[in-house]
């Protein structure tokens, strides 16, 4: 089967690594920007003049960044199945409508307003009570498009600092971590889930991720694990689903969700017993789903904005080093390391081991270390 990815990044790359041992082959379709994926061939269209021809080499259709026009996935879709579907991208792509439906299902988020004017920006802070978060309704990701206001009179300020014309603004949730839960679904409907992860972020960009996440309650598991299933059906959603939350002294907040395979689930390639991507392969595919239990305890340790030393991590017996063939850039995701142990006493040593290596990791301040 020939699978087609839109968006030639790492997480194509990565879907391609896991799908060449159950014999797919790859076609990477991008309007924009440098591939890395650099495991089949990549159609770069920046004019749009292409599409055809990608459709003509593929038998179906996913993709690695939701992003992409719901135009063009909608078009694609006419000719030939696409997976997630489009409706999915289109609630993801905006975040009215993605906390309308968590609203609708159920899912609890932080209260939010909608804002089109810094007036209306100072109006929302106030009636919200400040801090609030005010993000770009569309195009944000990693933390860009975003401002914390501490008083409604920031409002002015952070307007013109985002620079879009609509802003969602949500109270600033309390939490006490912030965790995410990777599912998958098949084109028959079975769902699976992995266990949660932890996730540790610094300056808007994801650094760690725990997993299974130290201490999660049962009960609290079993609760995302509803709010993820609700979502699945309700798009009737075929791969992998990410949803981001915020774990508080009341309970789980949803943040977001991405309609793909998620940075937090790299652990997963050495860490599950079947990775996210094979997972994703398998749904977009149409085979049974793989295992999701986890192997034992693993994080993972993104390489952000320069490789550090490489040669040095991978002299240490329990690091998996994945490297995406990006160049260094601030902020940058260059690739990751998976560290695996037996007890998250182990863990915590050997992920300072790995990140002492990286320069600019934050410390590793998680729940194991406080
Ligand atoms: P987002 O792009 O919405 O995932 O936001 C990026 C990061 O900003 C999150 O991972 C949180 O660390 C933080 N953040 C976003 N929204 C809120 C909120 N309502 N309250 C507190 N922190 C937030």
């Amino acid at each position: 089967m020939r699978i087609g990815i839109l968006g030639a990044g790492q997480l194509g790359r990565m879907l391609a690594l896991a799908g060449y041992p159950l014999a797919k082959t790859f076609v990477f379709y991008d309007m924009s920007g440098s591939p890395s994926a650099g495991l089949g061939e990549v159609i770069i269209d920046r004019e749009g003049k292409y599409l055809d021809d990608f459709l003509s080499r593929v038998d179906r259709v996913t993709y690695e960044f939701e992003h992409l026009p719901v135009e063009v996935a909608e078009e694609i879709s006419r000719s030939k199945p696409v997976y997630p579907g489009p409706r999915a991208l289109q609630v993801c792509q905006n975040r009215e409508a993605e906390k309308t439906l968590f609203g609708d299902l159920g899912i609890p988020t932080p209260q939010w307003r909608m804002a089109n004017s810094a007036d209306s920006l100072k109006a929302a802070a106030e009636e919200l009570g400040c801090p609030v978060v005010a993000k770009s309704n569309t195009e944000g990701y990693d933390g860009k498009g975003q401002a914390v206001l501490r008083s409604p009179e920031d409002a002015a300020e952070a307007w013109q600092s985002i620079g879009h014309e609509r802003l969602m603004v949500e109270k600033f949730v309390d939490f006490t971590r912030e965790v995410s839960l990777i599912a998958v679904r098949g084109i028959d409907g079975e769902v699976d889930f992995y266990p949660m992860a932890e996730n540790v972020h610094h300056e808007g960009i994801l650094r760690y991720s725990i997993a299974p996440a130290p201490q999660l309650s049962p009960a609290l598991e079993e609760k995302a694990g509803g709010y993820i299933r609700a979502l699945l059906n309700e798009l009737d959603y075929v791969g992998v689903l990410a949803l981001e939350l915020f774990e508080t002294a009341d309970g789980l907040v949803a943040n977001e969700m991405a309609p793909r395979v998620h940075n937090s689930g790299h652990w997963t390639m050495e860490g599950a017993m079947t990775s996210q991507f094979e997972n994703h392969i398998r749904a977009v595919a149409g085979h049974p789903l793989g295992n999701t239990a986890a192997r034992g305890l693993s994080c993972m340790v993104n390489i952000i904005g320069e490789h550090g030393d490489i040669e040095r991590i991978m002299e240490l017996p329990y690091a998996h080093l994945h490297l995406y063939a990006k160049a260094e850039r601030p902020g940058r995701k260059l690739g990751h390391v998976n560290v695996l142990a037996d007890s998250y006493e182990e863990l915590k040593w050997r992920v300072r081991n790995v990140a002492q290596f990286l320069p600019g990791s934050p410390e590793f301040d998680c729940s194991l270390t406080r």
